[in-house]
């Protein structure tokens, strides 16, 4: 199956956004206090051309961040601990077309959460079937969920989900599972900790699956080592996900995608598993 990593920008962030320093409240608060950046991240969001139609997972980040106000203006992380930079051109629409693919040709769009960077190129989307957890959408709509760091105001007027409970159907470690394609071989799980609600995409191929992890965690490495980011709704959640795509991973070779991992377009490119790295090493 022919999958894109589509990048649509970047996004800097604290070191201690990327990778928690301390816990409870204190980890929050060190993400702002933290002076120390980042390099400028990808962000990705992905095209899986399946047989029963395009499946775009997460719609990147706009343009529009370079807007004033765009941002909250009394949010401290959009002004003290993240900087994005995105072209117009590098917004999910356009290059959908320069890929060939056009509006009508894409089945479902599926959310992995709906923070910015992930919900920002909805827009592109107005006539497609879009997919978010019921527990993202309560979590991420309303005041409340401006003041949990979702930049919600923005989101299209029309923006009426298809809301998705997963069923307890288990697959490998996971819990719950809903089957996408008829062919079922493109599931969701549940990914909860860097937000309650969160979906993962697993898709199936030949011998391995490729993991769309969404901000399960900034990197593979962080997974692996069982370290949560700084700003996750729930840090021992984000580590019994981690736990479970390793459990997965020990049966399956998983190609681990995040959507902020410097390494997420190399590892798709070359279906590099978990591990693939350091068995290499090793040789
Ligand atoms: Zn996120």
């Amino acid at each position: 199956m022919k999958i894109h990593a589509i990048q649509t920008g970047t996004v800097a962030l604290t070191t201690s956004w990327r990778e928690g320093v301390g816990h409870g409240r204190r980890r929050l608060l060190n993400t702002l206090l933290d002076r120390e950046w980042t390099d400028p991240l990808p962000i990705y969001a992905f095209a899986i051309e399946h047989p029963e139609g395009v499946i775009v997972v997460d719609t990147g980040e706009t343009a529009r961040v370079a807007e004033a106000g765009y941002f909250p203006r009394w949010s401290p992380f959009f002004r003290l601990a993240v900087r994005e930079r995105v072209e117009p051109e590098q917004e999910v629409g356009p290059q959908l077309q320069r890929l060939g693919i056009g509006p009508s040709d894409v089945r479902w769009v599926v959310m992995t959460h709906l923070h910015t960077d992930h919900a920002g190129g909805l827009h592109h989307f107005p006539d497609n079937e879009i997919l978010v957890s019921r527990a993202e959408l309560e979590y991420a709509g309303g005041l409340r969920g401006r003041l949990r760091g979702y930049v919600n105001k923005p989101w299209p007027a029309w923006f009426a989900p298809t809301l998705v409970d997963l069923p307890p159907v288990e697959l490998g470690p996971f819990p719950a599972s809903l089957s996408l394609t008829d062919a079922g071989d493109v599931a969701l799980v549940p990914a909860p900790g860097h937000t309650p609600g969160q979906l993962a995409v697993i898709v199936e191929e030949e011998d391995h699956s490729v993991f769309l992890a969404g901000d399960s965690s900034y990197t593979e490495d962080a997974m692996l080592r069982r370290a949560v980011d700084g700003v996750g709704a729930d840090e021992d959640a984000e580590r019994l996900t981690h736990e479970r795509v390793r459990a997965y991973a020990e049966t399956t070779p998983t190609v681990y995608l995040p959507a902020h991992d410097p390494e997420t377009a190399v590892r798709l490119a070359e279906r590099r598993p978990i591990g693939g790295v350091r068995e290499r090493a090793v040789a």
